[in-house]
């Protein structure tokens, strides 16, 4: 181990200046993100953009916090690192449901979810930043304080007790705040995503990973000899052994409520809203996230007990604040510029949570505060006659940037000293917990209602506040301590720690339990006893069915009533110019097929020009905006019902003639390939004839010239006329059987050729084919054998013809073969299903590219006509035909001068060959 110089100090300068140049970093890659999207080039279009900015939820309170319960605590640091882990398939479900709704209805952060859930009520979304402000602001002035700790320790100087301008923190959140205002409050509208915030946010996750693993290296493997050389030194000292477990005393409760706990804020904190939801640009990057993100926990947190464990050993009087290990060590070991990368990382980590968290929070207070103030109070919100809209939603947002931040920096210096980063984090968790069961509720259950969402919210953050804040304000001595002991006014039921009498766990624990309880219990109550309004109605089955809707809630407006064209377009001119409103309209019209030259403006672009506004000042802002405007008609609950039911049933009727259109696609396709069919079939027959006319004139012609040869030469003798005479009968024999061939098989190709089928053992077929070629084998002196087999399964079929195929081939097989050597073999075997008859010769075989076409019609004559003359070349053609007939195949095995076997098989006839058996 490297021995440990004196405590030394960093010059304050580079601090500060190392600060300075990183913001200025970090401005820089936010501006060439901007950029990059302007060309049309988004840097954070990528699904590890997306998973990194997820990373937000390790702030300073992972990178110095978790080392320090751990060195307190140990492996319980881990909770809030499980739950989000454990989850993620469920958090890949809800997440993305609750980005589709958000989409449809360009919602703008968790305030105004949950009030455009709930009828877009004003209230419910008041209720939520307050919430949301309460809960979230110390943890924002954690940060603060950890930054500047951070550099206190780094710069050695002590805690200074000067304010404001003097003091470095202040000029820290001043240069945040104009960071989160330039590049947070430029676009104004929802669906335009914050580019160059979200690519910063992303590389600092980077920077706080790579800072993190870098001292975790130095310590494990550099002070000590790995994580075993420390666990086991550490485990040798009693003090640090219990550490290496879970608490007994009630450790798996509270680990089942803080990962509760971690699990809504993954999903509700403010800023993790604002990234996983409002910033995501496609769907898709949840599938990478899903394990990206639990890796990118696991690998920052892999430290985390070595850290601990190190400094434990290092520092073992104490006198070391254990959430300072991660700078301490290195100082104390003259690491200087490792410390400095470790205060980098630490800044990255507490600045891209106040900034995202600031924003979002600045969304919050706008739209869902300040903006429904303007709009019922517009001539006091109003500071000069001039402002209209949208400059009043920006000034907004950038005034309360600013004082979100003036307030953490305050309350970070004045209140934040006395309380831990883990406490606090935690206090923050439990404060948006409070909002699970209306979310949850709210988009899986239709019956959930504004008033049990309100009083859900009202009473477990009573109830929060009570177990978890007001202790802390006791602790601090504002209140009699008394009341820790006794409970309050002396009744010990109301011990805030132990509530109704529910001792034994952990305060936190307990406290998230019981306003848990309440709350859901209130919003279930509440909701059952309460009848939701028309507009709560429909939105209830828009959230809840928007997974299946697809383009369902376009279609559904329950808005009726009357509006004027020209008061919309005034209204959107407010936040677009004329050019871009005219566009936005005429899009949607042209897509709806809706008239934009009319007074009256259609309902459903009503509807969309609240949705376009919906997006940049809220849902309630927007609501009070279009009626503002119009004369709206009160519907009735069935009217509403009634259209959300047609609209829906317009959707399946799309669906419908969407299939319809597809089978009449199908249909169409099919037609054109008969008819392709049919035209090939067309020219095949033309083709036909003309072989066929060909055929018949070569026998004619002969016979023609024959008969005028004996006709004009009466004095011809005998013998020769005997021979022309027998040539011409000879002929017609030919021609008659060229004839019947083509009928023949005219008839098997219309179908028309009479079958008749009966049992049959095919060796019968053979033995009668033989005996009908016997005498033209013997002319050739040609040799025909034959082996019965007398287990051959019967089959059915048709005696004759199978005759007529036989002796075909056996024909063809004569013809082909020399005389005197040749050999004709017919042979029978079968197997389950079928028998097969070969016959084979040693004639002069058949080439190999030829032996699929002999089995057309007039192969032989198109082909080989000049060679051999002999048949007709439709023998084979007929075969197959016949074969066919049988369910059979017929095929031929074949090498030039080496003979051919053709091979036919046709099927078994079970129920005859089983009893012939
Ligand atoms: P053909 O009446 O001309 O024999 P097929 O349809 O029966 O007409 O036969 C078509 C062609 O197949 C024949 O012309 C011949 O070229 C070839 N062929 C058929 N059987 C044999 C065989 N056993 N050996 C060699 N070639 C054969």
């Amino acid at each position: 181990m490297p021995q440990p110089t004196l405590h030394l100090k960093m010059n304050s300068l580079i601090v500060v200046l190392t600060s300075i140049l990183y913001l200025m970093f970090l401005f820089g890659i936010a501006y060439w993100a901007e950029k990059r999207s302007e060309k049309g080039k988004s840097f954070t279009r990528n699904p590890y953009v997306y998973s990194l900015s997820l990373a937000i939820y390790c702030t300073a309170w992972t990178f110095y916090g978790s080392v320090g319960r751990a060195a307190n605590h140990g492996i319980d640091f881990l909770i809030v690192y499980i739950g989000p882990t454990l989850i993620m398939p469920l958090w890949w479900l809800i997440t993305r449901k609750i980005i589709r709704i958000t989409k449809t209805h360009r919602i703008t952060s968790i305030a105004d979810f949950i009030s455009a859930r709930y009828g877009k009520n004003i209230s419910l979304g008041v209720l939520v930043t307050l919430v949301c402000l309460v809960g979230t602001m110390p943890y924002i002035s954690i940060q603060l304080k950890a930054i500047s700790s951070s550099f206190f320790i780094l710069t050695g100087s002590p805690h200074s007790d000067k304010l404001f301008l003097s003091d470095v923190t202040f000029y820290i959140a001043i240069g945040l705040g104009i960071f989160t205002i330039i590049f947070g409050t430029r676009k104004l509208d929802s669906l335009e995503r914050h580019e160059g915030l979200v690519s910063a946010i992303a590389v600092e996750s980077l920077i706080k990973i790579i800072a993190f693993s870098a001292i975790g290296i130095f310590i494990t493997y550099y002070l000590f000899n790995g994580f075993e050389d420390i666990f086991s030194k550490a485990y040798a000292i009693p003090s640090l052994r219990a550490k290496f477990t879970i608490p007994e005393t009630n450790g798996y409760a509270t680990w089942f409520w803080y990962t509760l706990a971690a699990t809504s804020a993954l999903l509700f904190l403010p800023r993790q809203f604002q990234v996983s939801i409002v910033e995501n640009i496609d769907e898709n990057h949840l599938k990478k996230a899903l394990w990206l993100f639990p890796l990118y926990l696991l690998i920052i947190n892999i430290f985390v007990l070595p850290i601990a464990f190190g400094g434990n050993l290092l520092f073992p009087k104490g006198n070391v604040n254990p959430d300072n290990f991660v700078l301490a060590i290195p100082m104390y070991f003259n690491a200087n510029t490792l410390a400095l990368i470790t205060y980098l990382g630490g800044f990255s980590a507490a600045t891209s949570m106040i900034i995202v968290e600031t924003i979002a929070l600045s969304i919050m207070v706008s739209n869902s505060i300040l903006i429904p103030l303007f709009l019922a109070y517009p001539k006091a919100m109003r500071s000069t006659s001039s402002t209209n809209l949208s400059t009043f939603v920006n000034r907004s947002r950038r005034v309360t940037i600013i004082i979100l931040l003036l307030l953490a920096y305050v309350y970070a210096r004045v209140v934040a000293e006395h309380f831990s980063l883990v406490t606090i984090g935690m206090i923050s968790f439990s404060a948006v917990t409070q909002f699970t069961p209306a979310i949850i509720g709210g988009i899986y259950w239709r019956e959930g209602t504004k008033q049990g969402a309100l009083l859900g919210i009202i009473v477990g953050t009573i109830v929060w506040f009570y177990t978890l804040v007001f202790p802390l304000m006791v602790e601090a001595g504002l209140y009699s301590n008394s009341i820790l002991q006794s409970g309050l006014g002396g009744i010990t039921w109301l011990n805030p720690y132990q509530l109704f009498g529910l001792k034994g766990m952990d305060t936190v624990a307990h406290g998230i339990f019981w306003s848990l309880f309440f709350n859901t219990f209130c919003y279930l109550i509440g909701s059952a006893l309460s009848k939701p309004s028309t507009i709560e109605l429909n939105q209830a089955v828009l959230f809840v069915g928007v997974v299946k809707q697809d383009n369902f809630s376009e279609s559904a407006s329950i808005w009726r009533g009357t509006a004027y064209m020209k008061d919309i377009k005034v209204l959107l001119n407010n936040f677009f110019t004329e050019k871009r409103t005219n566009r936005v309209l005429m899009l949607f019209a042209q897509r709806h097929g809706i008239n934009l030259n009319e007074h009256k403006a259609d309902p459903r672009l009503v509807a969309y020009a609240e949705k376009v506004l919906a997006g940049i000042v809220g849902s309630a802002s927007a609501r009070i905006m279009i009626s503002s405007i119009s004369v709206e008609e009160n519907l009735s609950m069935d009217e509403v019902l009634n259209i959300l039911r047609t609209s829906q049933a317009l959707v399946i009727t799309n669906k419908e003639l969407k299939t319809k259109s597809l089978e009449l696609e199908r249909a169409t396709n099919e037609l054109k390939n008969a008819n392709e069919i049919l035209q090939k079939a067309d020219t095949l027959k033309d083709d036909f004839l003309s072989t066929v006319a060909h055929e018949i004139r070569t026998p004619l012609t002969s016979i023609r010239a024959l008969s005028e040869i004996v006709h004009d030469n009466p004095s011809m003798d005998e013998e020769e006329r005997e021979h022309f005479l027998g040539t011409v009968i000879k002929e017609s024999d030919r021609l008659s059987r060229l004839i019947n061939q083509v009928l023949d098989l005219e008839k098997y190709q219309s179908g028309k050729q009479p079958v008749s089928f009966t049992p049959i053992d095919i060796q019968d077929v053979i033995k009668d084919s033989i005996e009908a070629i016997f005498q033209q084998a013997k002319e050739k002196n040609i040799l025909i054998t034959f082996l019965p087999n007398r287990f051959t399964p019967k089959i059915t079929g048709d005696y004759d013809k199978l005759i007529q195929v036989i002796v075909n081939l056996l024909s063809n097989a004569i013809k082909y073969c020399a005389n005197d050597t040749g050999h004709i073999q017919i042979s029978i075997h079968h197997d389950d299903d079928f028998v097969y008859t070969a016959v084979q010769d040693n004639g002069a075989g058949i080439d190999r590219a030829f032996q699929r076409l002999i089995f057309d019609k007039f192969y032989q004559a198109e082909d080989q006509t000049i060679k051999k003359p002999k048949g007709s070349g439709l023998g084979l053609a007929i075969s197959k035909k016949i074969i066919e007939l049988h369910q059979g195949n017929i095929w031929v095995d074949s090498e030039i001068g080496k003979g051919s076997t053709f091979t036919f098989k046709i099927p078994i006839n079970t129920h005859v060959s089983s009893e012939d058996l």
